[in-house]
């Protein structure tokens, strides 16, 4: 059996515990963004916050794509989400190449090339990462100057969060 056919199975058994209110509309408190590192799945755990209260946005690195800055825009205004965190980590898989250089890799190796070079977003720092994200959300017109949009570097070794900030404290008032 696949591992998804193993998963349709503990599903089975999974639908007798579901909690039925989860059914009732989302009322997520703040949202966050993060990488589709699998080591990050844990996030009620990591930051001590409810499932119910956490809206998980991941995307490889993480990188704040034009469909990243849609889905905070959805979150903060539509579902309520009064906080932002830019949630970057030690030991990312896409600080490992660049994207010309995955580029020419996968072109290599399957023999076709993409439609179009393939922007996987891949980074050096996360830390400066962080900073961009930061200054890439703040500048959204839709995103309410009243929400806090912080970013943070999670260390693998250490479990610790540390804070990055911004480049510019204060946006221009
Ligand atoms: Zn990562």
């Amino acid at each position: 059996m696949s591992i998804i056919d193993n998963a349709l199975e503990a599903n089975q058994k999974y639908s007798k515990r579901h909690d039925p209110k989860l059914a009732e509309r989302p009322a997520p408190k703040v949202a966050v963004v993060t990488c589709m590192d699998p080591r990050l799945s844990n996030l009620p755990e990591i930051l001590g916050l409810p499932h119910a209260d956490i809206d998980v946005i991941r995307t490889g690195g993480p990188a704040v794509t034009e469909d990243v800055l849609g889905e905070l825009v959805v979150s903060t205004q539509v579902l309520g989400t009064t906080e932002i965190m830019l949630l970057n980590h030690t030991g990312c898989g896409f600080t490992t190449f660049t994207d010309d250089e995955l580029n020419a890799k996968l072109a290599a190796k399957t023999g076709e090339s993409s439609p179009a070079p393939m922007r996987f977003f891949a980074y050096k720092d996360p830390e400066k990462n962080a900073r961009e994200q930061i200054e890439k959300v703040r500048s959204h017109p839709w995103i309410s100057k009243e929400i806090p949009v912080r970013g943070f570097v999670f260390d693998m070794k250490t479990g610790l969060l540390s804070e990055v900030d911004a480049v510019r404290k204060q946006a221009t008032a």
